[in-house]
């Protein structure tokens, strides 16, 4: 199930190292949630300099000294490219209606004129907050179309994720990323525009380049096809869980020749445009109509503005604090110090204060999506405790390293 040393659980580094500069540390890796849906071993993590510097810290040093004047006008070139005069729609943009799907929209839209068909996976289970969200990005001005799966199959397919990877995202995050070429070529689309800012995030930068073709991002070869694992389960066994093949259909990716003869293109937005989730935030309150977290903060974290539409988004969060001994707050944290938001001593005091606290307000009702009772979920949880990073003291949970300590 798992790769396995003596110490360390999926393959992390025995040796826990944080980066001088941000919080971020070496133990954050990316979990199978794109292409390689294989098992949940590390792939690409975050990288550290000589000097003990993460490399998407220096990302932001080189980032710096970009000349956006010169990226915005190659922004505009591709567009122009894209852009069609009969009415269709011209570029497809992904997004779940939250802070960075409004400010993607609204800017290719309004600013730049595009008529964007925007896409949605519909999340495993709506928070008010999420939908009423929603409801206000499509309200100004854009036509969506809102792939819902079938629960029965998503949620089977959600709780193997949970059980076998500690990943409860893992479905969801393989539908939506699926779906996006899918719906394109339905529509004649050519270019599909997302904000995904991994090199900005601690992915690393030795794999994680700032430009992936559409090719290497979406499309799997053809005969590689009957050769992948969901939710740790390979394809050809997940019939004995009552998922047959069709029931996969929306899951599955492309074929690398499908997209190649299409000429599909995607591009990522802040490789093009300067911006941050914080401006993107009082930008969509501002222009759209934003709400933030009524809670006045989401779990596992200070700040109010990020995912917030799905009722297992902090279970998610925390599964990664689980496997990787860094949360939410360690993420936001980073971002915010390389955006010079907060200083290094705030953005430490703050994962103390806030990384790791297990979700409570949707608990029951992520329990009951589970199919978990409460000492099940925990013993699950459990199991994925790298002894590296957890011990056991009084019977309580403890990390060994922290970036506090
Ligand atoms: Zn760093």
């Amino acid at each position: 199930m798992l790769k396995n040393s003596k110490n360390s659980l999926f393959g992390l580094p025995e040796e826990v190292k944080f980066c001088k500069n941000c919080v971020e540390s070496n133990q954050r890796f990316m979990g199978s949630a794109q292409l390689n849906i294989k098992k949940d071993d590390t792939k690409e993590g975050v990288d550290f300099d000589d000097e003990g510097v993460c490399l998407s810290c220096r990302y932001f040093e080189k980032k710096e000294k970009f000349n956006w004047n010169d990226r915005e006008k190659e922004l505009k070139d591709i567009l122009n490219k894209h852009r069609k005069s009969d009415g269709s729609y011209d570029i497809l943009l992904p997004g779940s209606g939250g802070k960075d799907s409004q400010f993607l929209s609204y800017i290719l839209k309004y600013k730049y004129k595009m008529n964007p068909l925007t896409i949605t996976w519909a999340p495993n289970m709506y928070t008010d907050i999420g939908y009423k969200n929603f409801n206000t990005w499509i309200s100004n001005g854009f036509d969506n179309i809102l792939f819902t799966p079938n629960t029965k199959v998503h949620k089977k397919l959600t709780q193997l994720a949970f059980k076998n990877l500690l990943h409860p995202f893992q479905p969801f995050t393989i539908g939506q990323y699926n779906l996006a070429p899918k719906i394109a070529l339905q529509y004649g689309i050519k270019l599909i525009v997302t904000g995904d800012a991994y090199v900005e995030k601690g992915v690393g930068g030795k794999i994680h380049k700032e430009k992936k073709t559409s090719s290497e991002l979406y499309s799997i070869e053809k005969n590689k096809q009957t050769d992948i694992y969901f939710g740790g389960v390979h394809i050809s066994e997940l019939d004995k869980y009552g998922i047959s093949k069709r029931d996969l259909n929306q899951y599955l990716p492309i074929t690398k020749e499908k997209i190649e003869e299409s000429g599909l293109e995607r591009i990522n937005l802040p490789h093009y445009i300067n911006y941050n989730p914080q401006n993107n935030y009082y930008f969509c309150v501002e222009k759209m109509g934003f709400k933030p977290n009524p809670d006045g903060r989401s779990e596992g974290t200070y700040t109010k503005y990020s995912s917030l539409d799905d009722k297992i988004d902090c279970l998610h969060h925390y599964t990664w604090f689980i496997k990787t001994g860094r949360g939410r707050a360690t993420d936001d944290a980073a971002i915010e110090i390389r955006n010079k938001i907060i200083t290094r001593d705030e953005g430490v005091a703050l994962v103390k204060k806030f990384d790791g606290e297990k979700p409570k307000k949707y608990l029951r009702d992520i329990l009951n999506y589970l199919s978990l009772n409460e000492t099940e979920f925990e013993e699950i949880i459990d199991k994925f405790r790298s002894p590296h990073l957890w011990e056991k003291i009084k019977g309580k949970w403890h990390l060994k390293h922290a970036v506090w300590k």
